[in-house]
């Protein structure tokens, strides 16, 4: 496996609009989508970076991932994405070499990327996202 550049970076944030205006309005970038990702508890705001994007992440309950992140760590830097080739191969490759995963495979993203999550206590403490986009 070899990713081909950083696909996102996810941050967790309290309240999405505050964070919104601050990336265009101070960063002078543009939110281009927000979508809810039911299943993960989510509302996420997308920016470009070059070929880099920023998604912010707003958690809907707080029982979901992003909520339970927040009241333990606070706002602020929440998973690192990998874009790669195929994420089932990633995931298998990445197992094989003794990585703990989250996700035994691939599953729905927002954007419809496919993604998996790699545990952080395997990768030094970054929450590790990969991610494709075959079906998109
Ligand atoms: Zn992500």
């Amino acid at each position: 496996m070899k990713p081909s550049h950083i696909e996102h970076i996810g941050i967790a944030v309290e309240n999405l609009q505050d964070a919104i205006k601050y990336y265009e309005e101070v960063l002078g970038l543009t939110c281009y989508a927000v979508e809810e990702v039911a299943d993960q508890k989510v509302k996420t705001a997308f920016f470009k970076v070059g070929e880099v994007k920023i998604e912010l992440l707003e958690s809907t309950s707080p029982d979901g991932p992003i909520g339970k992140f927040i009241e333990k760590k606070g706002a602020g830097i929440h998973h690192i994405a990998f874009a790669v080739a195929d994420v089932n191969e990633a995931l298998v490759a990445v197992q094989e070499k003794g990585v703990q995963l989250i996700d035994k495979a691939g599953r729905k993203g927002a954007e419809g990327l496919n993604i998996g999550f790699l545990h952080p206590k395997s990768t030094f403490g970054v929450l590790t996202e990969l991610c494709d986009n075959k079906n998109s």
